[in-house]
């Protein structure tokens, strides 16, 4: 509930922060860390589902470490030590690297409870999380040109809106509203056509294999029986989650960001039938239903900043095209978005003010832009199932050329240093145009 003074809400804040999955939690946290008046508005309340593959790489791990929560065992948290490749008639295992700048294991954990505990960090914080609050829109100062706050109704727990519309104002908006991106939306920033987007289905399966450390990728997905159907250009996972079931889901990539027309249902029930029979995967296994979703990938929707507002995580198309990862990203720029609004605060003149907050869209750019657009060429690339096929039959086997995949589609390479694969990594980023 939000705090009541005699039934009067309180609506001004120095951050107004729309959504608290974990691009809007995060961002909650780090502002309120800060000393800032953060209010997080959330649609629904936790815990609430979210449509994922529940798995953390060493990046996100990381991202967690700075956060500061806690990821032991007993709350549900497995670890995982690497990825094990099935692809081409190999299946091959590549364990995380030892590094100086990521911790050497990933995670998995539902997101129904993730969320939940991402959203309790920020208000242990002091931010002001608030559930069953739907934001309508940004609002505009028709003076300035600044956003200056949002229109929100509450919801109940069948997500109804109930209640007028209440204005929430602040200096600054953080839009971290997730793929759909309202917010931006209604203020004209649309997605970008020349970007690639994912399409995602994911179930939970009943599986003796649940305590297995392992992240499994399938690089190959056959449209009937494997090796005597067609090739399809699309991924498939198995994350065990420790809880007697795993999380199974499959997505298929297009590189101009139209999705593709094909029913991600039929696909996976056809590829858990005839490509992962190991598992024990059935359809009275199945727990819940199979839901799917949309991945904004490679920065897709920019600018990152309008004066008075930032776009965190989906909202801003930030998931890494090479892997489909969304969580570490939206995590690492709600963190970014805090710092600029540090430089905000100190900053003397309006001026000043406006740059330090421009310089969050900068330092994603710098950070990121170089290495998604390698990852645009790569989803080029294998959206032809051919050169995925010749990828996977005659690179697997190859531990030089794995070891630079590896690093390449985790996004785990040392920025400064490490080894030839780091340091071969670090300049082809550096060199790649960040658009
Ligand atoms: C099938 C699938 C599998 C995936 N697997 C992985 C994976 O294994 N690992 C990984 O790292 N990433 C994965 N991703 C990507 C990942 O889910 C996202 O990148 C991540 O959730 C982005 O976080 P976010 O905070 O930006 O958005 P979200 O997690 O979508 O959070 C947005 C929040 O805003 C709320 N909201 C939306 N609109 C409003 C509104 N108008 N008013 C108030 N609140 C609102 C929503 O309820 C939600 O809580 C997967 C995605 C899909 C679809």
């Amino acid at each position: 509930m939000a705090p009541t003074y005699a039934g009067w809400v309180q609506t001004q804040a120095d951050v107004i922060v729309v959504g608290a999955g974990p691009g809007g939690a995060s961002a909650a946290y780090y502002l309120a860390k800060e000393g800032f008046s953060v209010i997080a508005l959330e649609k629904s309340f936790f815990p609430r589902e979210k449509v994922c593959g529940d798995g953390l790489t060493p990046r996100a791990v990381r991202e967690l470490e700075i956060i500061g929560l806690p990821t032991p065992r007993e709350d549900g948290w497995i670890p995982n030590w690497g990825l094990r490749m099935v692809g081409g008639g190999h299946r091959l295992e590549f364990p995380w690297h030892e590094q100086d700048s990521f911790p050497h294991y990933g995670l998995s954990l539902p997101r129904h409870s993730f969320d939940h505990k991402l959203a309790r960090h920020a208000r242990s914080a002091g931010a002001d999380v608030r559930e069953g609050w739907f934001v309508t829109g940004a609002i505009r100062d028709e003076r300035s040109g600044r956003i200056t706050g949002v229109t929100a109704r509450q919801t109940d727990a069948e997500g109804r809106k109930t209640g007028d519309e209440v204005t929430y104002r602040a200096p600054l908006v953080i839009a971290a509203d997730g793929v759909s991106a309202r917010i931006a939306l209604g203020q004209g920033i649309e997605r970008k056509k020349n970007r690639p987007i994912g399409v995602a289905v994911r179930g939970y399966y009943k599986t003796e294999r649940h305590a297995e450390e392992w992240m499994e990728g399938h690089l190959e997905i056959w449209d009937g029986e494997r090796g005597k159907s067609k090739l399809l250009p699309g991924y498939g996972w198995i994350f065990p989650l420790g809880d007697g079931t795993a999380n199974v889901g499959l997505g298929t990539l297009s590189p101009k960001g139209t999705p593709p027309k094909l029913d991600h249902r039929a696909l996976m029930e056809t590829w858990i039938k005839h490509s992962t029979d190991d598992w024990g995967f059935t359809a009275e296994g199945q727990v819940g239903k199979i839901q799917g979703a949309a991945i904004p990938m490679a920065f897709n929707r920019q600018p990152h900043y309008v004066p008075g507002m930032m776009l965190v995580g989906d909202s801003g198309g930030m998931v890494n095209p090479f892997n489909g990862e969304g969580i570490a990203y939206a995590m690492q720029a709600a963190r970014h978005a805090s710092e600029a609004m540090v430089q905000w605060r100190e900053a003397t003149t309006d001026k000043a003010k406006e740059q330090a907050l421009e310089g969050y869209a900068r330092t994603l750019k710098d950070e990121l832009g170089g290495y998604y657009s390698l990852g645009r060429v790569f989803a080029s690339l294998i959206a032809h199932p051919s050169v995925m096929k010749l990828c996977t039959r005659y690179g697997l086997p190859r531990p030089t050329i794995m070891r630079f995949t590896h690093k390449l589609l985790a996004d785990v390479y040392e920025p400064r240093g490490g080894d030839w694969a780091d340091r071969l990594l670090s300049t082809l980023t550096k060199v790649a145009p960040s658009a």
